[in-house]
């Protein structure tokens, strides 16, 4: 057990390493990029796991009779999964047993502030370094090609967080950490409202309600995996060459489950007849919880020589129900 913060800091930062490296996570994630999967993790680890309704507790750690964590049903999927990482950490770091609340899991990973003890402190280390790995955070900058600059862009910032599949706050606080920004741009990005980047991105269509997250997917999603909850929106957007005759072709979208409820094309900066468009696209599904999607830019004439092509797996059935968790339910389906 650590002595002190930057004691408890290291070890989360370090346990959490370790045990990517046990499970060869780098390796599936240069295969396909998406987000850790912590409650495959639990499952791998044969550690007991339990979603409920928990009055007033975000989730909790148990030692008897045998290693057992519960987490709350009633959150959205990023804080069911920083909790489970966090519950995590008191397995694989030998803790006490912990009933963690919104006072324990609210605060920034790498303080101490607020925090009743440094075994919290260092059980929330862990689980920001276990969903937000510096080499994962980099692999997702890579893939959209942005630099530190970009990362400064609430509305960056938010796309990144549910790739990661962790919330917002969490993001900044470890960006931060890994000195990508520096604590005033911090301050400046957590003062943004979460609600105002799904506004900008939908434009003018008005979703029921804002619960449900909103991605942006370009082409600089390929190959990648998506994974999120059953509510939330989609704003596709896409370079379409439909001068030379091209068009993104949505059918397979729809054949996927999706609903589009707008679809609309908008001039790029550029003056003059010839030049490409974007698509937008703005859908979420209807049918199914996972799939995967293969849209090609194409002319519809010569279907079989794309120009371009979006291509990416979903997996929308978060957050996790009451009972045991997907992973536990798809192990549980492999041994019958
Ligand atoms: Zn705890």
């Amino acid at each position: 057990m650590a002595s002190s913060t930057s004691e408890a800091i290291r070890n989360g930062v370090a346990k959490a390493a370790r045990l990517h490296e046990q499970l060869g996570s780098q390796t599936d994630m240069v295969a396909q990029l998406g987000s850790i999967d912590v409650f495959d993790t639990i499952s791998q680890l044969d550690i007991t796991l339990l979603l409920r309704p928990l009055n007033g507790l975000l989730g909790a750690y148990l030692r008897e009779p045998a290693p057992g964590i519960l987490i709350t049903t009633q959150r959205p999927l990023s804080i069911q999964r920083f909790t489970a990482a966090h519950e995590l950490g008191h397995f694989y770091l030998e803790h006490k047993p912990s009933l963690d609340d919104e006072q324990v899991l609210r605060r920034s990973p790498f303080q101490n502030r607020g925090l009743p003890d440094l075994q919290e402190l260092e059980a929330n280390t862990f689980a920001a370094a276990f969903l937000m790995p510096r080499w994962l955070v980099m692999q997702h900058c890579r893939q959209r090609g942005w630099t530190a600059v970009d990362l400064q862009d609430p509305d960056k910032v938010y796309q990144l967080a549910l790739r990661l599949g962790t919330s917002y706050a969490a993001t900044c606080y470890t960006l931060q950490r890994y000195n990508v920004i520096d604590p005033s741009v911090a301050k400046e990005l957590l003062a943004a409202e979460v609600r105002t980047r799904k506004q900008r991105l939908l434009g003018d269509f008005v979703p029921e309600n804002y619960f449900g997250d909103t991605w942006l997917l370009t082409e600089a999603d390929q190959g990648t995996s998506i994974s999120g909850s059953r509510n939330d929106l989609f704003v596709i957007r896409l370079k379409e060459h439909s001068s030379g005759g091209y068009v993104w072709n949505l059918d397979q979208l729809v054949e996927s489950g999706f609903l589009i409820v707008q679809d609309t094309r908008e001039a790029l900066d550029e003056q003059g007849v010839g030049n490409p468009v974007f698509r937008n696209i703005t859908a979420h599904l209807e049918d199914s919880n996972y799939g995967r999607v293969d849209l090609t830019e194409q002319r519809p004439w010569q279907p079989q020589e794309p120009l371009s092509k979006l291509s990416f797996d979903f997996d929308l059935s978060g957050p996790e129900l009451e009972g045991l968790s997907r992973a536990d339910k798809k192990k549980a389906l492999l041994a019958a």
